[in-house]
């Protein structure tokens, strides 16, 4: 009998590997600390939510009824609105039942334990670490923790009582190196929240300001009764540049999600790529030799990110978020927007921003079983 793989971290990239693992054979075990609503916009793409519902059967309600259009708004006053481009989820729901269902299937086993180092009996030679921004990426990873960029983010959720729900909004400000945003479902929870390359010292002060912007310019009354705390999502231009393992201890952990710094590198989106990235670690599984080829998954990581959210257009806009005066960036955002957004709502569609090329595609070279 094979030795199952440990894969610690039971969320998007960890659930991700366990149903691509298993698929090929591999057996897997999930330690993961507890299901836990996890700070979060929760904007997956719609192409993402249709995967999740046909291939894993997990109930996205957002995609049965309304999907909402989104504005785009600049802080000249103007605005772009386009068809709906993504779902808000739940992610304490999504995180159960994609629980729920991969406990069901054969080859996968799930337990409910916080690991630590401490636990060198239940790790396995090669172990996947899909722990995302936390204390025991940070033990394992070491040295390249202090290497890498962060987006600082922080959101307040609510509930819109009487008044109609916003639908999806996007603000931008071109002295901030990322945008605002108010997300609402379809049940009028929305959440409110700010994100970027943004300095700590200025994140609550531009976070009060988009809130004012948006009572003022819609009539809601949304008053946090607390600040917000500050969350990190780590990220990484280059990739491929960076190890994909880290060796502790003695075990070969092999990252995913966030432990890569796979968000996108402008809007920090990283469900789609967490969960891309469980995929291609799969797929990276040698069912003869019974290890993950991690030269292979390092390769198909490049090769789909560069597809998708390392697009050369995403590339040169996060260079440019990152000059930190850059005249009329608002005013030729608009523009760009504007003029091109027809086609880049259909690059969107295509190679999804969030961002994953589900099924295999004759661009990535892969063709799933
Ligand atoms: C405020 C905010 C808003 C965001 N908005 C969006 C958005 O709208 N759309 C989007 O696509 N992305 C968004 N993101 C980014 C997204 O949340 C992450 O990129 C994504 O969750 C990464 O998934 P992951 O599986 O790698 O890590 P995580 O989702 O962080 O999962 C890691 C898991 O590991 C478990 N774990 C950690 N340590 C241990 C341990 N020692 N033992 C056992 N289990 C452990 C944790 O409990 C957790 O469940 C947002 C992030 C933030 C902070």
């Amino acid at each position: 009998m094979r030795q199952p793989i440990t894969i610690i971290g039971g969320n998007i990239a960890g659930l991700s590997a366990a149903y691509y693992l298993a698929r090929k054979g591999c057996p897997v075990t999930v330690y993961e600390n507890k299901i836990w609503d996890k700070p979060c916009g929760g904007a997956i793409s719609i192409e993402y939510a249709h995967y999740l519902i046909n291939k894993l059967g997990v109930d996205i309600n957002a995609v049965n009824q309304f999907i909402h259009p989104v504005h785009f708004h600049f802080t000249n006053h103007h605005t772009v609105e386009t068809d709906g481009l993504f779902v808000i989820i739940s992610r304490y729901d999504l995180q159960q039942q994609l629980i729920n269902r991969l406990q069901k299937k054969s080859n996968i086993n799930i337990r409910f334990k916080r690991i630590t180092l401490k636990n060198d009996d239940l790790l396995s030679g090669q172990t996947v670490l899909a722990t995302g921004f936390s204390g025991f990426t940070r033990q394992v990873i070491g040295n390249q923790w202090h290497e890498r960029e962060y987006a600082l983010t922080l959101k307040y959720t609510g509930h819109f009582q009487a008044l109609p729900p916003p639908g999806q909004r996007m603000f931008f400000d071109s002295r901030l190196k990322g945008y605002g945003w108010l997300f609402c479902d379809n049940n009028s929870q929305f959440n409110i929240g700010i994100g970027g390359l943004i300095e700590k010292e200025i994140i609550f002060q531009k976070f009060e300001k988009l809130i004012k912007t948006v009572n003022d310019k819609f009539h809601y009354d949304i008053r946090p009764a607390r600040s917000p705390n500050i969350w990190k999502i780590p990220i990484m231009l280059n990739n491929w540049k960076a190890p994909v393992s880290f060796d502790k201890n003695g075990i070969e952990f092999i990252g995913a999600g966030d432990v890569l710094g796979l968000a996108h590198p402008i809007i920090a989106a990283g469900i789609e790529p967490a969960w891309q990235s469980g995929w291609l670690l799969g797929e990276s599984y040698d069912p003869a030799t019974h290890t993950i080829n991690t030269t292979q998954y390092r390769h198909l990581l490049k090769k789909n990110l560069q597809l998708t959210s390392r697009k050369p257009f995403d590339i040169i806009a996060s260079n440019m978020l990152r000059i930190n005066y850059f005249p009329f960036k608002d005013q030729l955002s608009y523009f760009l927007m504007k003029l091109f957004h027809k086609k880049i709502i259909k690059q969107i569609k295509n190679y999804p921003w969030f961002a994953m090329v589900h099924d295999g595609n004759k661009k990535t070279g892969l063709k799933l079983s």
